[in-house]
């Protein structure tokens, strides 16, 4: 089978994805890119991840071509090839619509640092790109433009994306960027929170680099 370890991997984080209520039923994508074989292994559109076999994982090349599944692919596997083809260093992209980040794609804000935890982003706060349609050309463009070096951007009125150099890092910094969603949303609620400032985060990126044990590869929580 073409790309058999990503396929298990994207099946792995697909029902992770799901258990942990980060994408509500069908909605969000995820991919896991092999480098040396030029190609990307895509959910498929509109499968329960529930019931996901390796079989069912489309395997694509960046050129927009099907070379292994008998599945559609998802509808944002543009998206995806877009974050391959500009960000070097990553191999796997990870999109939801997970509540609390979603929130603030909807009021059209950054996700700022409340937290430390979100800091593997790269950027001081998660940007907002604007809004096009779903699984469209522009959206694709806009979102790796929006994302710029970080590892994590808004979709206004739509999701969360982030990437990372593993699937596993890319799906731990989902749910970090969540986690300080959700705690930004609810300190607001109550009060003003006190962000992190630029020098704050930074050092909370420089140490994340080596975070965790040396095989791990974690680059944060
Ligand atoms: P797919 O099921 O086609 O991947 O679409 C879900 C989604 O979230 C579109 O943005
Ligand atoms: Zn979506």
């Amino acid at each position: 089978m073409v790309l058999r370890e990503e396929r298990e991997l994207v099946v792995e984080y697909g029902k992770k994805l799901s258990q942990e209520k980060l994408s509500v039923g069908t909605s969000g994508n995820i991919s896991a890119y092999n480098a040396e074989e030029g190609l990307m292994a895509i959910t498929p559109s509109g499968m329960d991840y529930m019931k996901l076999k390796p079989e069912d994982v489309v395997v694509m090349d960046l050129d927009s071509h099907l070379v292994d599944s008998n599945r559609k692919p998802s509808s944002e596997w543009a998206l995806h090839t877009g974050f391959y083809l500009k960000k070097k260093d990553i191999r796997a992209v990870v999109h939801t619509h997970p509540k609390y980040s979603t929130i603030f794609a909807v009021l059209r804000e950054p996700i700022r640092p409340v937290h430390y935890a979100m800091a593997g982003i790269g950027t001081y706060e998660v940007p907002c790109a604007p809004y096009y349609m779903y699984g469209t050309p522009e959206l694709a463009h806009t979102a790796v433009e929006t994302c710029g070096e970080g590892r994590a951007v808004l979709l206004a009125n739509h999701g969360l994306i982030t990437c990372g150099e593993t699937l596993p890092q890319a799906y731990d910094l989902t749910a970090n960027v969540e986690y300080t969603a959700e705690l930004a949303y609810r300190s607001r609620a109550i009060g003003q929170p006190v962000y992190l400032s630029e020098e704050e985060v930074k050092a909370v990126y420089e140490s994340f680099q080596t975070y965790g044990q040396a095989d791990s590869g974690k680059k944060g929580y």
